[in-house]
Parts: structure tokens; sequence; C-alpha cells
């Protein structure tokens, strides 16, 4: 009798401890070690569904069923039915403006024959999830659903909604179905006073996080044409106006231009606190571009040292003008009437583009070449700021997490949907799982084969779900 009783008791105690687990109340800590098995679950689920461009919807029906099954409300926006997007919303107080979380649901195309295992096969293989979109962005879509499921079962009580957007068409943006419908057709949906996504890292050195980037603020592409016109002709007689020549001249000029070194506050603090890690020889030239007493031939020296040894250092310091495809030419003997090149401009934020191309044209002084600017895709876009609330959270959580870690806000020399996000007045601050630098080359996001560290997912999950919770939650 007795130990039936105690039986009883122990049943009673087990199934309170159970519902304790499900539903914890907010102030007791997660237990990371008990929730791992359902992040790899649904991460896994997510990298097994093929979402190339045009198949985003299949990850949206997937988040829907997730999220509704936990009494999450959640709405769709399609400009194109096999491109949707999703939205979900827990509500706040009010007193203070959302948080937007997103991530984009498309992958990248692959070649299989390039994979040693399916690539849409999420392999657990020697301590990696192997597949397509494993970094980008499909840790980030797994860690904002895992946060928002948390967030609801636990009834965490916000002073700020928490918007979740599953976002399409990042990678191959012709349709314009993603960021840019939602912005312009349903901004009311997503609006939000900070945004948190993909476009930062964490630096493994061996099993330590020593390095934390936050994506603060990125370049835009302004890419323009050079046409250079001049007199069709025979290629047996040597033309001055042959507009190849021009073009070549053009080209040269420009590449010998050093344009106007810049500096915003989110490279500045780059710069300052990466040399403080960085080899002596870096250091020095990483200190030298930011002392404002620096001679002009330090200052030189500095740029010419990161341009051959720290290419992306350097592309950080200016607008920059590559030229990336040349056209000219039907035949070897005629001259053709114009020659064209494709130069691929990225801004920085705060250029004044118009300026700057009027600048390209007096450095190649030439009337028989114009300067042709390509209608940009996306709009020009602030840094977000470094001394916000929802920075310092980013900076300090870090901190937290791994301590003696450096934190280094950054400027993308690339593109991504902040850009929508930041010219609408959204701080928006871009995030992202840890990698070795090896791993980081050799599997990147892009790449032929894509894989992440098991290891570097859990983590993940907890530093968005505690920066979530630090920004959003009622304290
Ligand atoms: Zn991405």
């Amino acid at each position: 009798m007795v130990r039936r009783l105690f039986v009883a008791f122990a049943a009673v105690v087990a199934a309170v401890a159970s519902l304790g687990a499900q539903a914890p109340a907010p102030s007791q800590p997660l237990d990371w070690d008990r929730l791992r098995p359902e992040i790899l679950e649904r991460y896994r689920d997510l990298v097994k569904i093929d979402s190339t461009p045009g198949r985003e919807t299949l990850v949206v029906n997937y988040l829907k069923e997730v999220l509704e099954a936990e009494g999450i409300q959640t709405q769709t926006f399609a400009q194109d039915p096999d491109s949707a997007n999703l939205v979900a919303r827990l509500k706040g107080n009010g007193s203070k403006r959302p948080l937007l979380i997103l991530a984009h649901t498309d992958v990248v195309p692959v070649e299989r024959e390039k994979w040693p295992v399916d690539p849409f096969g999420a392999v657990l293989k020697d301590g990696y999830i192997w597949g397509r979109g494993t970094k980008d962005d499909k840790p980030v879509l797994a860690a904002n659903l895992m946060t928002m499921l948390l967030l609801k079962r636990r009834g965490v009580p916000l002073d700020r909604d928490v918007i979740f957007l599953a976002e399409s068409a990042e990678e191959a943006d012709t349709t314009g179905a993603g960021i840019n419908f939602m912005v312009r057709e349903h901004f009311d949906a997503i609006d939000a006073e900070f945004a948190m996504t993909e476009g930062g890292g964490a630096t493994l050195d061996g099993t330590r996080v020593t390095r934390v980037s936050i994506g603060t603020a990125e370049k835009r592409p302004t890419r323009a044409r050079l046409v250079a016109t001049g007199t069709a002709g025979h290629g047996s007689v040597p033309r001055l106006d042959n507009p190849l020549l021009h073009l070549a001249a053009a080209l040269d000029k420009l590449g010998r231009w050093e344009t106007p070194m810049r500096l915003n506050d989110t490279t500045r603090t780059y710069f300052e606190r990466l040399a403080a890690i960085a080899p002596p020889e870096r250091a020095a030239a990483y200190r030298t571009v930011v002392d404002k007493n620096a001679t002009p031939a330090a200052l030189s020296n500095a740029q010419r040292y990161l341009q051959e040894h720290d290419p992306p250092s350097y592309a950080m310091l200016r607008t920059s003008i590559v030229p990336t495809i040349l056209k000219a030419g039907v035949g070897a003997n005629v001259i053709p009437s114009e020659a064209e090149a494709t130069l691929d401009i990225r801004a920085l934020p705060g250029e004044d583009i118009d300026r700057f191309y009027a600048q390209m044209a007096e450095v190649i002084a030439d009337p028989a070449v114009k300067v042709v600017p390509i209608p940009a895709l996306r709009p020009a876009s602030p840094a977000s700021r470094i001394d916000s609330e929802m920075y310092r959270v980013l900076e300090q959580v870090s901190q937290r997490m791994y301590p003696g870690v450096t934190v280094l806000p950054g400027m993308s020399p690339a593109a991504s949907d902040q850009a929508q996000l930041r010219a609408k007045g959204i701080q928006s601050y871009g995030i992202g799982p840890a990698s070795t630098e090896a791993d980081a080359l050799n599997y990147p996001a892009h790449g032929d084969v894509e894989r992440l560290a098991e290891s570097s997912l859990y983590p993940f999950v907890q530093y968005v779900w505690t920066v979530v919770n630090e920004v959003a939650a009622h304290k």
C-alpha cells in the first residue's frame, strides 16, 4: 500500500516535472541540453526542404504548420504563390516598438555531382550537418523559429511585439517577391524599431569563439557602364578615335585612381578593435587608417599594405570601382564604333553617387568615354547605430556567452536585404553561427559544398533566444 502510494506520488511528481519542462516559468533558465534534439530536428527539417528559388512556399507551409500547432497565428503574403512570405507576431504590451527577426527561406542552386552527400539530406557526418542552406540561411531561420516557440510556450511577457518574418527571393531577387514586396506592399506587418537577421558571424579558434562580428552596415551596388564611341573602319588603317584605345585608357585611369577614403562609426570601431588582436604588421596598418594624425605617406603605405594583404579591409575604406565585363569588336579586321566596360561600383553608406559619377568622368577626362549609370536594385541604406539598445545587448550577450571574445561591428562589402529595412529607418543587425576560418573558407555559403558544425548550432539558437529576450521581454 505504502509502496503503491509512493508510486502514485512519484507519478504525480514526474507529471508536474514534465509539465514544467514544457512550460517553465519565464524566470526559470531554459535547459539547453534537453532542447538539443528538438533544435536539431527542426533545423534538419528545414535543410531537407529543397527551397531553391521558386520553391520557398514549401518552407512557408512547414513553418505555418509548426507555428500554428503551438497556437501562434501566421499570415502569408505572396506576390508569387510559389515564393510566399510568412509573418507571425507575438504581441507585447506596446511600451516599446517591435523587434523583427527575419531570415530568408531560399537557398542557392546546387551542382549535385560536387556533393559527397545528398545536398538536401541534412546528413550528420563527422560532427557536421551537411546540406545546401546549412549556413545560408537556415541556421537563422531555425533559431528564429525556436525563439518564437519558446517565447510562446513559456508565456514570456513582452515589452515589444516580436515579429517573425520568413522571406523569399533573397538569393535571386529578380522578381522582387521577397523583401521588396513586403516593404512596398505590407510594411505595416513588419515595421519595427530593430531587426536581426543574417549578415554577421563568429570565428572559432579550435573550440573557442574568439570573435563575434555584428553586421551594422553595408555597401550599395551602384554599377555603371563606360561607353567609348569612335568611327568604325578598316583594321588596316589606325585611327585616333578607336574606341578600344579610349576605353582601355579610361579603365587604366580609374584603376589608378584612389577613391577618397572615408570611415564611419562601424568601420572606425572595427579597425580599432581588430588592431588589438591582429598580428603586429596588420595591427599597425589598422591603427594608421584610424589615426587622425597619420601623415599622408603613412596613410598611403597602410592602404597599400591592406590592398595587398587584406583586400576586404581595403574595400571597407572607400567606394570601390571594379571592372568586370568588357565588350567590343566583331572581327579582327574591323574597328568597331563602340566599346564598353561594366563597372561593379560599391558605394559607402552616405555616398553621393551622382557626384561620384561626375568625379569619375573628371578622372577619365575624355569626351569620347561616357559614364552610364545602371539602375540600382537596392536603396541607399544608412549604417545602423552602434550605440543603440539592441547593439549593446548583442555585444553584452556575446561577451557573456564567450568570455574574452572580441566583438566587431561590420560593414559588408556585399549587399543584403537589410538595405531595404535600413532604408525604411529600421536599425538592423546581422548575426550568424560560429565557424573556424578554415571551415568558412572551404565550406562557405554559396560554395560547392556547405556544412555547419553541429556544435555551433545549439549555442547560436541560445544566442538568438537570449538577445531577443533581453531586447523584447518585460523586465
Ligand atoms: Zn543568405
